[in-house]
């Protein structure tokens, strides 16, 4: 099992690990991790694995495809790789991670002021975006939609997390929003990101790494509301 230190502190960028197994692929797996694997939406981070016999890079992270409790550092083509019980130290990409934490805050803060069904989303360091079902295009608008993003950036949210049951979850599907993802349940326990006194901004089931309040975001703003579908409308934020 690998623990995931990103689960109590998003910002660790850099943590000492053991390696307890290298798969066939060569993918590396270690006691514990900083890294964050893909899920929901959010991009596996990517950094580098420091160890004695020199540098590796991580092209990404994901969870074991069979075994979801241990956590994969994919390794580039060639690179060195270290052997099971060596001592490393993991570095993150920081500046991409930290892109990513804006923009996934950000689609929540999108998520709270367009009130529609979420069918599909995607975080990245430059742009992400949410797909809604909305049957009148004229529910929203570009220009609206980024002003009021800015209104709860500059607001300085703070963004914390809160821990519930499945069965409290299961009692109020109201809390989750998107559909095309499914919360990470299943646990026993499902963790809640609450943007705003008592999540008065957002309230979300969401495993991902977000940043410690909203004026962290910076300047974001609407760059495109594309028809995607009958009803599928597709809105990407990007960081300006
Ligand atoms: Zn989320």
């Amino acid at each position: 099992m690998t623990l995931q230190l990103y689960r109590a502190d998003a910002y660790l960028r850099e943590t000492p690990a053991k390696v307890i197994a290298v798969n066939e692929r060569g993918g590396i797996i270690l006691d514990q991790t900083n890294f964050y694997a893909a899920a929901g939406g959010q991009p596996g981070d990517r950094g580098t694995l420091k160890f004695s016999g020199g540098n590796c890079v991580i092209a990404t992270t994901v969870y074991d495809s069979t075994d979801k409790s241990q956590i994969v550092h994919v390794t580039a083509e060639g690179a060195p790789r270290p052997a099971i019980g060596d001592s490393v130290t993991l570095a993150l990409d920081w500046q991409t991670r930290f892109n990513l934490m804006r923009m996934h805050s950000a689609l929540h803060l999108l998520c709270s002021l367009v009130k529609f069904p979420v069918t599909g989303g995607q975080i990245g360091a430059d742009e992400g975006r949410l797909d809604f079902d909305i049957e009148d295009a004229s529910a929203v608008d570009k220009d609206a939609l980024t002003q009021a993003l800015m209104t709860l950036v500059s607001a300085n949210h703070p963004i914390s997390e809160r821990w519930i049951s499945d069965a409290e979850l299961e009692a109020n599907p109201g809390l989750i929003r998107t559909m095309a993802v499914k919360p990470p349940m299943g646990s026993g326990k499902v963790r809640l990101v609450v943007i705003g006194e008592d999540g008065a901004v957002d309230l979300q089931p969401c495993g991902g790494t977000h940043v410690r309040s909203t004026g962290e975001i910076g300047a974001v703003a609407v760059s495109k509301i594309e028809k995607k579908g009958k009803l599928n409308r597709r809105v990407r934020v990007v960081f300006i």
